[in-house]
């Protein structure tokens, strides 16, 4: 099954008088339960493809399949559904809220859809990314792999069809770094959790099992791994 598909994506953003092409015709299937590192230069659209396979932003034109539904004509309020309800997303910077506890973190997006935050169910994810005695801490006294442990379970609290993650490692030192990639490993290959992440880092990207390589808006290049690649 295909859990996230772009068909012939285009993306045009428009500065002044010239236009950029951050997307030229990507096509694409992700395989549920794929682990997919997308990989780059600077400004060949890796942020705009991320952001558009995750509904945070549209394609001029082309389609995009979030497990079958097409996502790419959907109004900003099915948009923000789909995102509350289905997708799950971390980010370099972790974004946590500063003055809430690790545990009401991963309770806030329960609360965005309306469910009572059920406090098993939060220990639960917090164990699951192995910080079942931090639940009372706030960032402020977590270390970085810390914080981007508790994103994560706030991420996946949902159960998101796709996971994605852009550059989830690069505020973290080599160490931490693979910490949170072995987790991000574990998750796939424990629950099938389909996961899509940018990456600078070619020892992220070996994590994955297909790193995707993009130039000016169009995938240059795939390459699939092998899972016992040395470097995890
Ligand atoms: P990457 O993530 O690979 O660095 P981006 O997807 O951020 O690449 O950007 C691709 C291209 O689109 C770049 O030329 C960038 O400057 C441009 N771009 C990205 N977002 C915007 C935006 N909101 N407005 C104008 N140009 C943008
Ligand atoms: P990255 O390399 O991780 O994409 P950037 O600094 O290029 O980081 O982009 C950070 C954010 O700014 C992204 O959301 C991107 O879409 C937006 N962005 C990038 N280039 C431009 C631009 N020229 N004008 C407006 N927004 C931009």
């Amino acid at each position: 099954a295909t859990a996230v598909e772009l068909r012939a994506v285009h993306k045009v953003y428009h500065r002044g008088t010239q236009a950029v092409q951050a997307l030229d015709g990507v096509s694409i299937g992700f395989a549920t339960g794929s682990f997919t590192a997308i990989m780059g230069p600077s400004g060949s659209g890796k942020s705009t493809l991320l952001q558009c396979a995750a509904g945070l932003d549209e394609p001029t034109s082309g389609q995009i399949f979030v497990a079958g539904d097409d996502i790419s004509g959907m109004d900003e309020r099915r948009r923000t559904a789909l995102r509350r309800d289905r997708i799950g997303f971390v980010f370099q910077a972790f974004n946590l809220v500063a003055s809430l506890t690790a545990a009401q973190n991963v309770e806030l997006p329960l609360r965005f859809a309306g469910r009572r935050a059920d406090r098993a169910e939060v220990a639960r994810a917090l164990a699951a990314v192995g910080l079942g005695e931090r639940a009372g801490h706030r960032p402020s006294e977590l270390s970085g792999g810390q914080q981007q442990r508790v994103a994560l379970a706030r991420a996946l609290i949902t159960r998101p069809d796709v996971l994605f993650a852009d550059e989830p490692t690069g505020a973290l030192d080599t160490k931490t770094s693979r910490e949170v990639l072995a987790l991000l490993r574990l998750l796939v290959d424990q629950q099938a959790q389909t996961t899509l992440m940018v990456t600078h880092d070619p020892v992220a990207a070996s994590y994955a099992d297909v790193v995707i390589f993009l130039k000016d808006g169009r995938i240059a290049d795939r390459m699939a791994l092998d899972p016992a690649d040395a470097s995890r």
